[in-house]
């Protein structure tokens, strides 16, 4: 019998996010500066260690695997880390393999997901007007990413719409993104800005749009059901009666949910964050590579850091600064 990870805080770990690249074919300027430095190709893990550190956890009792970057699916052959993870699905350990990607890629993909055992997509969209959907991503074609949600679809996935609440951005599209969403059965998930990263010249205070204030102005139009539903991580959900469909906020920000989180998150270098807003880090790249037989340093390195999840973040804005701040990049931990 293998003990399942639980925290310090009596909080079992079941879900891990998995960054496996922190380049991107887009540069989002709440994510990431023009001029990025991206990792040396040799620092990151190969396809190969991906596999054994995700299925390391499996055994330990991970149970929900997603996919994240920097954009998943611009790594270098990314679908055979997809194809070798839908072993833990078909044995049943794993319940649930998914990602989290900008769709640039996903009309070229989406048929293969589905045939690795990926059901559900979460596609990162900030707006549907094509101008400022250049201006956001910077090098993004809003075009490609509609064609992309089509084709996935198309192949039988389904998508939820993440989006990033910013002031002065998109809060004039907060009906249009919702009567597109529900249009196309997709549910949508807003996101308060989190201060990660150097972004340039980008003013994190001007970009931050309060969820309290999107759903007072949601209400407006619409009746708002309180879902009970809980994934363990900041997200909570209503229902919209008029249309059924699922709104999520994530509000790291004006709510803090850390007393129910069940989540890790691996970057493509190995470190294992046990907090998507503390520095504290364990690397597990030296127990992996340092054991290419042995599996036990490795499962004891994931213990230990486990040991050593905080009890939350401590993002705040509420003093007007950006207290609170993490030095890497949302690219980097993997949002
Ligand atoms: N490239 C993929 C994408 O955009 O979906 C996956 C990685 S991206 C880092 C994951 C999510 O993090 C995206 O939904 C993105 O909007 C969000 N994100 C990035 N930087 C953020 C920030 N500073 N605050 C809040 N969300 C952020
Ligand atoms: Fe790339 Fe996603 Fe960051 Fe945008 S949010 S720059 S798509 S990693």
């Amino acid at each position: 019998m293998i003990t399942p990870l639980v925290d310090p805080f009596h909080r079992p770990i079941s879900y891990l996010r998995v960054s496996v690249t922190d380049r991107c074919d887009f540069r989002c300027v709440y994510c990431m500066s023009e001029n990025m430095q991206f990792l040396p190709k040799k620092e990151l893990l190969t396809l190969e260690e991906l596999d054994r550190m995700c299925s390391t956890f499996v055994n330990l009792g991970v149970e929900k695997l997603r996919i994240t970057g920097g954009e998943p699916l611009v790594r270098r052959n990314i679908m055979s880390f997809f194809h070798n993870m839908t072993r833990h699905l078909e044995s049943g350990a794993l319940k649930e393999l998914t990602l989290t990607t900008n769709g640039s890629q996903l009309a070229k993909f989406a048929d293969d997901l589905y045939s690795a055992g990926v059901r559900r997509v979460n596609v990162s969209l900030d707006t549907l007007d094509d101008k400022k959907f250049a201006d956001i991503t910077r090098w993004g074609k809003l075009d490609q990413v509609l064609k992309g949600i089509d084709a996935a679809q198309k192949a039988g996935l389904r998508i939820k719409i993440n989006t990033v609440a910013l002031k002065g951005f998109n809060e004039e599209e907060l009906f249009t993104l919702t009567e597109w969403c529900a249009s196309r059965d997709m549910d949508l998930t807003w996101i308060e800005v989190m201060p990660m990263g150097d972004i340039g010249n980008e003013d994190r205070l001007g970009q931050y749009w309060k969820l309290d204030d999107l759903r007072a102005r949601l209400g407006e139009n619409y009746t708002l059901t309180d879902l009970a539903e809980r994934t363990g991580g900041p997200a909570r959900y209503v229902r919209l009666e008029e249309t059924g469909q699922k709104i999520g906020f994530i509000t790291p920000l004006t709510h803090n949910f850390c007393e129910s989180c069940n989540r890790v998150r691996l970057t493509c270098t190995g470190e294992l964050f046990m907090c998507l807003g503390q520095e504290d880090n364990a690397d597990l790249r030296a127990a992996l590579r340092n054991h290419p037989n042995d599996n036990t340093p490795l499962e004891e390195a994931i213990r230990a850091a486990i040991k050593l999840k905080p009890k939350g973040h401590d993002f705040d804005y509420s003093r007007q600064t950006v207290d609170g701040r993490v030095s890497r990049h949302m690219s980097h931990t993997g949002g």
